[in-house]
């Protein structure tokens, strides 16, 4: 059985002491795919660095951006770097972008504009989109509705709503869009009924798995480091609320994360 993680920051530097480590336990838990995934500027080398370097039989892709926490320290330079970078094979998305509207983040003002530019690249670049969303769905919708008036081709993505903790109905709104939703930890915490119906209403079609590792471990691993090879216990519990195999759940996210990520024209 085989899995992508299609969201984990390796490149954080929780992970310095020990990468080596935690991308072979990967392997050993089934992962042989990852995303990496790149919040800004200093994070792009060590994310194409990871790709190239195609560590203990897990391959690597990254995406490269602009994480909204960091949407002050956007310029025209990031933008034009951006640009040039994406065109190198690996990088297979352009990401995380998004808007973050919990406290203690950017001013909205300074969010907007920035994730609507990168938006725009991504488009242009034709790369799919990771959308980082915290208590900014309506806005989010909003401007995937106004970038992607159209569906994409039957069984291809504009792009991931990753960590997707929302309703059935935002689910569906999303899906709809043509837009996959992300996986994660959440999925296994005991309170969480409305998310595992949120993923129930959307189907197995439009679903990837992601760990969003060092971040949201999941119920076995509450309050530690998270790592990829937390994605069998996700998938678990996944298989379990659509009533699905296990294998059936890895297959299947894996087929939609590969058509997420693979290059083609839209529009
Ligand atoms: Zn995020
Ligand atoms: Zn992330």
């Amino acid at each position: 059985m085989e899995f992508f993680d299609t969201h984990a920051h390796l490149a954080d530097e929780r992970f310095s002491p020990d990468r080596a480590e935690v991308i072979r336990r990967a392997r050993e838990a089934g992962v042989t795919r990852i995303a990496e995934i790149a919040d800004g500027p200093i994070e792009w080398e060590l994310a194409l660095k990871l790709c190239r370097q195609a560590p203990d039989g897990v391959a690597f892709s990254c995406a490269l951006g602009l994480h909204p926490y960091h949407a002050a320290d956007f310029s025209k330079e990031i933008l034009a770097d951006l640009k040039s970078h994406a065109k190198l094979p690996e990088v297979v998305a352009v990401g995380e972008i998004g808007l973050d509207y919990a406290k203690g983040s950017a001013p909205r003002e300074v969010q907007v504009p920035v994730f609507e530019k990168l938006l725009d690249a991504a488009r242009a670049l034709d790369k799919p989109a990771v959308i980082h969303c915290r208590e900014a769905f309506p806005e989010i919708l909003a401007a995937l509705r106004n970038f992607y008036p159209s569906r994409p081709e039957t069984g291809r993505f504009w792009g991931v709503v990753h960590c997707f903790t929302g309703n059935a109905e935002q689910a569906l709104e999303l899906a709809e869009l043509g837009f996959a939703l992300g996986v994660d930890g959440p999925v296994t915490y005991p309170k969480n009924d409305g998310l595992r119906a949120a993923f129930k209403a959307a189907g197995p079609s439009v679903l990837v798995l992601e760990t969003d590792s060092p971040f949201l471990p999941p119920q076995s691993s509450r309050g530690q480091r998270n790592e990829p090879r937390a994605i069998p216990e996700i998938a678990a519990k996944l298989a379990d609320t659509l009533g699905l195999s296990l294998d059936e759940v890895a297959r299947v996210t894996t087929e939609n994360a590969l058509a997420l990520f693979s290059q083609r024209r839209r529009i």
